[in-house]
């Protein structure tokens, strides 16, 4: 095709239609393209914002990745650790533990998950 193809576009910004001379333009202009840009800005700050009190709210969910990292290196876990490898609360992991679907040893009064024995729960 030529090069002079006109593309018919929505603009993003002010929904109106028009002639793009690039495929990858988004808006119809350059004040467009500003105010988009501010939007785009915003809804970033704001969804970081969202997560971050999430995370506050309930940390136990969101979990760092370079945490789960760190407990997967280790060779004993605790069972606040090894829930959250499985992906399970720590509630659930001791009932799994008397119920005897998971091993653990007793260090004392707390549990620990050797990373053989979880290996085997996948
Ligand atoms: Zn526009």
């Amino acid at each position: 095709m030529s090069n002079n193809m006109r593309i018919v576009k929505i603009c993003e910004c002010c929904t109106q239609e028009f002639i793009a001379r690039k495929t990858t333009s988004q808006t119809c202009s350059d004040r467009c393209a500003k105010r988009l840009y501010k939007l785009r800005q915003r809804e970033k700050a704001i969804g970081r914002a969202e997560i971050e009190t999430m995370v506050k709210r309930r940390p136990d969910v969101f979990i760092k990745e370079e945490q789960i990292r760190a407990i997967q290196a280790k060779e004993r876990r605790t069972l606040k650790e090894a829930a959250i490898l499985l992906n399970v609360t720590p509630l659930t992991l001791r009932r799994s533990v008397l119920g005897g679907k998971v091993r653990s040893e007793k260090a004392g009064k707390k549990h620990a998950f050797l990373r053989k024995d979880l290996m085997k729960i996948g």
